[in-house]
């Protein structure tokens, strides 16, 4: 293959139909911004935005904001502009609570459709909380449930009639592999269980297309791809058939069907609502709604593509500049079936990251060995990945990694 330079690189930028995405984000100079997927980099109107809510709003309105400025539904029409991400419909996703809290609720919901079945199918290798959720509720339930562990090529095998709910992430945190989300719910309702997908990875970094695949319920956070800032709230989908039958167990007053009756007892809200729980961070989600607002304009087939572009790019410069240093790739090679991601394994992974993160490029690492870059396809461009596979070449040609300063741990990786 032909071997490239910086100036290719620049080609496919000014022919980028995303390239004015990245004016909308305020980033650092001299960094590239490898870690989207973790943390999304801040939106240029994020300031004034919480200027308007803390300033304008509370400080001006103080409790008329409720009504006022409608902080009471911000969940619903947060979710609202959301569903057009995600292929929902409107009155199917909330923006609350954490991804974690999210999970507790519809995976119990979830659990309530076929109660004689006690079988939970997941992926042992996914992001902890969420087998570590699924666990509490599992204890919590009197360990009348079991959680069957399966592994990529074993989740298909693992659905039969026996199982209860399946629940998996789209996207692999670590090594971004993408599950066939059509397939998967289509198999685990023909053995009549009920699906629950995380979107933590896909949510503003590709086409999801909840409805198209027949998801019963979805959950995922704001804070990666979807730009809404440092733990901001997670969003839930429960797609319409459910709403009215399968209820989440957290039943406080914003649930309720009459929040200002004060009634003793709870009666479930309508539709979606139901889903909420209880007073949710103001700020946090009217940040949020800038990140939306950035989502809700681009085009996801256009992201989905640029990603996969990224992340061929990334791979493809790898193998060039840096064939000689050890590098294992981690993630699946054919786009298709990778996410916005890409993962190097390296024994000294800690270390090489901590010299990439002093010259500014900033990815982040995932025990054993694993060197994580994301690619967030709003503000990531094809010059950037020039510039961050260029240092890591001089990073291990020099050695520089070898460095104590690089080889000292720190207690966020
Ligand atoms: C990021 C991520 C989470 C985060 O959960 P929080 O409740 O926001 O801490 C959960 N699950 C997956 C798969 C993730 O990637």
């Amino acid at each position: 293959m032909a071997q490239l330079n910086r100036q290719d690189c620049e080609r496919m930028d000014v022919d980028d139909p995303l390239a004015g995405f990245r004016e909308e984000f305020a980033l650092p100079e001299d960094t590239v911004y490898l870690n989207g997927n973790s943390l999304g980099a801040m939106p240029k109107k994020a300031m004034a935005q919480v200027q308007q809510t803390v300033v304008n709003e509370w400080g001006k309105d103080l409790i008329k904001s409720w009504n006022v400025h409608d902080w009471f539904h911000l969940p619903q029409r947060l979710g609202d502009r959301l569903a057009t991400v995600i292929g929902a419909s409107s009155g199917e996703v909330l923006v609350t609570d954490s991804t974690g809290i999210n999970l507790f609720k519809v995976l119990s919901a979830a659990l309530t459709i076929q109660p004689e079945r006690t079988k939970i199918v997941m992926e042992g290798s996914n992001f902890p909380t969420d087998n570590y959720t699924a666990q509490g509720l599992v204890k919590l339930l009197g360990d009348r449930h079991e959680i069957i562990f399966a592994e990529e090529e074993a989740i298909v095998e693992a659905i039969d009639d026996s199982v209860a709910v399946v629940c998996l992430t789209q996207v692999h945190y670590k090594s971004g592999r993408v599950l066939d989300m059509k397939a998967i719910t289509e198999k685990t309702q023909a053995c009549g269980a009920v699906s629950v997908w995380d979107l933590c990875h896909s949510a503003g970094a590709m086409n999801v297309d909840l409805n198209g695949c027949n998801v019963d319920f979805a959950v995922g956070c704001t804070y990666k791809y979807l730009n809404g800032g440092a733990g901001s709230p997670g969003f839930l989908f429960a797609a319409k058939r459910h709403h009215g039958k399968a209820l989440q167990p957290l039943t406080g007053w914003w649930g309720h069907k009459a929040p200002f009756a004060f009634d003793r007892d709870y009666t479930p809200a309508d539709g979606i609502d139901q889903m909420l729980s209880g007073t949710q961070p103001i700020v946090s989600l009217a940040l949020t709604e800038v990140g939306l607002d950035i989502a809700t304009r681009a085009d996801m087939s256009l992201v989905r593509r640029k990603s996969q572009q990224l992340g061929d790019l990334f791979i493809r410069l790898v193998e060039q500049l840096c064939g000689d240093y050890g590098f294992q790739l981690a993630s699946p090679k054919d786009a298709d079936r990778r996410g916005s991601q890409v993962a190097l394994a390296h024994e000294s992974g800690y270390a090489i990251m901590q010299a990439l993160i002093s010259r500014g490029i900033i990815g982040d690492y995932r025990a054993p060995d694993t060197l994580r870059f994301g690619f967030a396809p709003l503000y990531v461009s094809y010059a950037d990945i020039w510039d961050a596979v260029s240092q890591l070449k001089d990073i291990m040609q020099n050695e520089v990694w070898k460095q104590e300063e690089f080889n000292r741990r720190l207690a966020v990786t």
